[in-house]
């Protein structure tokens, strides 16, 4: 089905198709995954129309346009926003205030911030693992997960749930299976039970390695300008 000739429903209903036979493949509960919609450059009537059709699980890759969307949809109950991006110090104050759920920890000094600048419930995170140990990728580096775990558990409006990645680009989704693996390996050593990984390209492999929280913005929201 291409997108001029589905409608966002549609689309929606074909991941969901498509997440639970890929759970089912690993053996896995119907419900062990949940679809974060990737809405980041999609206007606020798109996530409305998600919403419609039953999702309450939005992700923004931008603190600000997270910012302004959390307040455009403020009447929508029970929607949760996901921050995914990479987060800069002076731009935490807006994550701490509408996010529920960060995916993309990986310093020390924005977790700080973040911390000072929450209230209310501690914000939800995931630790990022540059886990293909890329020079150019942000994440914090395979080895040093540990330590910065321990860091951020001392503070108080924090609590780190899991890991997330965003492997290399590849063409196949079977390329970033490894790299899934290792982080559902990673996290498993930690004593960490979420996992964020998986994207329009390869949330089903992910699925099948494990991962509790897929991201995906393409396959329902269509291309971003
Ligand atoms: C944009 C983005 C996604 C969604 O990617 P799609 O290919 O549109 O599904 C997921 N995770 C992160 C971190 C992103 O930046």
């Amino acid at each position: 089905m291409t997108e001029a000739t589905s409608t966002l429903a549609e689309r929606l209903q074909a991941v969901r198709l498509r997440m639970s036979a890929a759970l089912a493949r690993a053996g896995r509960a119907p419900d062990a995954a949940r679809l974060i919609c990737v809405s980041k450059l999609h206007p606020p009537e798109a996530i409305r129309e998600a919403y419609a059709a039953g999702e309450r699980h939005f992700g923004e890759n931008y603190a600000q346009e997270l910012r302004d969307k959390s307040e455009a949809l403020a009447d929508l109950v029970g929607l949760r926003w996901h921050a995914i991006g990479p987060l800069q110090t002076n731009k935490a104050k807006y994550v701490a205030r509408s996010a529920h759920f960060f995916h993309a920890l990986d310093r020390l000094e924005v977790a700080q911030e973040l911390s000072r600048r929450r209230t209310g419930e501690p914000l939800e995170c995931c630790l990022e693992v540059n886990i293909a140990q890329e020079s150019s990728k942000r994440g914090v580096g395979v080895g040093e997960v540990e330590a910065l775990l321990s860091q951020v558990r001392s503070l108080p409006q924090l609590r780190v749930v899991g890991l997330m990645c965003l492997p290399p680009f590849a063409e196949s989704p079977e390329a970033s299976r490894p790299y899934f693996r290792q982080l559902a390996a990673l996290a498993r050593e930690l004593g960490l039970s979420e996992l964020s990984m998986g994207t329009t390209t390869d949330f089903e492999v992910a699925l099948e390695e494990g991962a509790t929280l897929v991201r995906v913005g393409t396959a329902i929201f269509g291309e971003r300008g």
